[in-house]
C-alpha cells in the first residue's frame, strides 16, 4: 500500500476595510477526486500542484479532501466558512486514518472570515482532530501571511512563498512536500521559531527584487542551505489591510531542534530586518497623482508607461470603483489614458445598449457610496461579455478610453486588455490599471520592451499604500509605521509537538 498524504486547502486574502464581503459565487469549490481535475485546470496557481507532483514523483498516494478559494475582496461570509467546515469533516471522515502519513494543506495566511477570531486556526484544528501527533502537518502560506501563534502550535512546518510578486507558487508546494518527506524520515518532532516584528508592509514595500528584501531573502536562502539544523525558512511580510490582532512581520523557521546558536542566529535576522524598516518604505518609488499625470503628458521620458492606482487595487482587496485618478485626469485635460479597468455596474447598465452615442454618466462608487463622484459626457465605443468583468463597455470620456465592468476584476495580465480591442503595448497609450505592483505577465512585457516603466501611484481606497488612512481597532501597537517611536519589542514564539515552548518578548 504506497503511503499517503492529505491534501486540502482554503485560499482567501481579506481585506477588512472593504466593507464588501466575498461574493459568494466567486468561491471555487473542489472536493475529494475533483482536487485533481481543479489541480489540472489551476496548476500553475496552486501550491497543491507542486505538492502533489513532487509526492507523486516519490510513489506516495494523495487523499484529496477540499480546496476552497476565491479573488481576493472583503472578509469571507461567516455561511461559506461553515459550509466549507461541514464539508471537510465529511471528507475527512471518509480518508482511511490507518494509512495516512502526513497532512499538508493550503492555506493564504490572511484570511477573515465575518464573526470568526482566527478562522484558519479552527481548519487547522480540525485537521489536528482527525491527525493528531506524530502525524505530520505542514501548511503552506502565502508570503503576505500573518498565522497566529495559536496555529503555528498546532503544526509542524509552515513554509511561505519567497518571491513577490508571486513566481514561486508551485515551487512552495515542492518545498512543503520536501520538508513533509523529511519529517517522515525522523521519529523527532520538528521546532517552529518565529520572531514576529511590529511592523506592517504593504506588498509594495516588499518586493523582493527590491532593497532591503532582496539581500532579506538571501539570508533566508543562506540559513537553509547552510545550517543543517534548518529545514525551511520564510520571512511572512504579513498582509497590512486586514484590522487583525495577527496583522504584522516575521520571520519563521522550521528547525530540527532549538539551540541557542540558532536562535541567535534568528534573531539576529529579525532585528536586521526591523532595523531597516524605514527602507522598505523607500523601497519603490511613488508618485502623487499629479506627478503621474505629468508624466503621463511627457511622453519623451519612456517608451511605454503603466500607472498603477494601488489604493484601489483589488488583488489586495479593495473595491475597483474610485475615480480619483480619472477626475483629476479631466481637470487637468490629459488625455490618451486608458484606465482598466474602473468597476461601474449602473454606468454599464445605462450605456450598453447605446453603442455609437454620446451618453451623460455619473462614474464612482457604484459598488460602495464612498468616494468621489464625477458626471461625464461619454461616448460608448463598445459593448463586450466578459467570463470576468460581465457586460463591459469601453466608454472615450474626453479623449481617455474607459474600461467599465460590472464585476471587479484582477489585473493579472495584457490579455485582458486585448479582449476590448486595445493594445497593451500601444506607445501612444499610458495604461492607468487598478493595481499595486505589477503581476508578472505585466512585468514580463514591460521588461521586454527598452524604456518602459511603471509607477506605483498613491490613491485612496482600502489598499491605500498611506496605512495612517486606515482606523484599526485589533492591531498590536505600538506598530510601525502608524506609530514612529516604540517601545518596540520582537516576540519570540517557540513551537514543537503542540506545545508553546517559548513565547516573550524581546525588547529592543
Ligand atoms: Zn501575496
Amino acid at each position: 500500500m504506497a503511503r499517503t498524504i492529505v491534501i486540502g486547502g482554503f485560499w482567501h486574502e481579506s481585506d477588512t476595510f472593504n466593507p464588501i464581503e466575498a461574493e459568494s459565487s466567486s468561491f471555487e469549490w473542489a472536493e475529494g477526486d475533483a482536487l485533481f481535475s481543479w489541480l489540472r485546470r489551476h496548476g500553475k496557481e496552486s501550491e497543491l500542484f507542486g505538492v502533489a507532483d513532487e509526492l507523486e514523483k516519490r510513489g506516495y498516494a494523495l487523499a484529496p479532501t477540499l480546496a476552497v478559494s476565491a479573488p481576493v475582496a472583503g472578509s469571507v461570509p461567516k455561511g461559506i466558512f461553515q459550509k466549507y467546515m461541514q464539508t471537510l469533516k465529511r471528507q475527512l471522515q471518509v480518508v482511511e486514518r490507518g494509512q495516512v502519513d502526513g497532512v499538508i494543506f493550503s492555506l493564504h495566511g490572511s484570511t477573515t472570515v465575518t464573526g470568526h477570531q482566527d478562522a484558519q486556526r479552527e481548519i487547522v484544528n480540525t485537521l489536528r482532530e482527525f491527525f493528531d501527533s506524530p502525524t505530520p502537518l505542514v501548511v503552506t502560506f502565502d508570503l503576505h501571511a500573518s498565522p497566529s501563534p495559536e496555529l503555528q502550535r498546532l503544526v509542524d512546518g509552515i513554509v511561505a512563498y519567497h518571491t513577490a510578486p508571486h513566481r514561486d507558487v508551485v515551487d512552495t508546494g515542492r518545498r512543503a512536500a520536501r520538508l513533509m518527506l523529511e519529517l517522515l524520515s525522523t521519529p523527532k518532532p520538528s521546532h517552529i521559531i518565529s520572531f514576529r516584528m511590529p511592523m506592517l508592509l504593504p506588498g509594495e514595500f516588499g518586493q523582493t527584487d527590491h532593497e532591503p528584501t532582496k539581500h532579506i531573502m538571501s539570508q533566508i536562502q543562506s540559513l537553509v542551505h547552510d545550517r543543517k539544523d534548518v529545514l525551511d525558512a520564510s520571512f511572512l511580510q504579513g498582509y497590512p489591510w486586514a484590522d487583525s490582532p495577527h496583522a504584522m512581520t516575521s520571520l519563521v523557521v522550521v528547525s530540527s531542534e532549538t539551540t541557542a546558536s540558532l536562535l541567535d542566529h534568528v534573531e539576529t535576522l529579525a532585528r536586521s530586518i526591523f532595523a531597516v524598516r524605514e527602507r522598505f518604505y523607500q523601497s519603490a518609488p511613488v508618485l502623487s497623482i499629479t506627478e503621474a499625470l505629468a508624466r503621463a503628458r511627457d511622453k519623451s521620458r519612456e517608451s511605454l508607461l503603466y500607472l498603477c492606482d494601488s489604493g484601489d487595487n483589488p488583488t489586495a482587496g479593495a473595491v475597483e470603483d474610485r475615480i480619483d485618478f480619472l477626475a483629476e485626469a479631466l481637470k487637468k485635460g490629459t488625455t490618451g489614458l486608458v484606465f482598466a479597468p474602473i468597476v461601474a455596474p449602473k454606468t454599464v447598465a445605462e450605456t450598453m445598449f447605446q453603442v455609437g452615442s454620446e451618453v451623460m454618466t455619473e462614474l464612482g462608487g457604484q459598488l460602495v457610496d464612498q468616494g468621489l463622484r464625477v458626471n461625464v459626457q461619454a461616448k460608448v465605443l463598445h459593448h463586450f461579455h466578459d467570463d470576468l468583468g460581465g457586460d463591459v463597455v469601453l466608454l472615450d470620456i474626453s479623449g481617455n478610453l474607459v474600461i467599465a465592468t460590472t464585476k471587479r476584476v484582477p489585473m493579472h495580465g495584457p490579455d485582458w486588455i486585448r479582449r476590448f480591442k486595445i493594445d497593451p503595448e500601444d506607445p501612444s497609450r499610458v495604461f492607468v490599471l487598478k493595481s499595486g505592483y505589477l503581476f508578472p505577465a505585466f512585468e514580463d512585457m514591460l521588461q521586454a520592451i527598452p524604456g518602459a516603466a511603471s509607477y506605483l501611484v498613491a490613491t485612496k481606497g482600502a489598499s491605500s499604500l498611506d496605512l495612517n488612512t486606515f482606523t484599526y481597532h485589533l492591531l498590536a501597537r505600538p506598530m510601525y509605521p502608524l506609530d514612529q517611536s516604540g517601545p518596540w519589542s520582537l516576540e519570540r514564539i517557540v513551537t514543537s509537538d503542540g506545545h508553546i515552548q517559548q513565547m516573550g518578548p524581546i525588547i529592543l
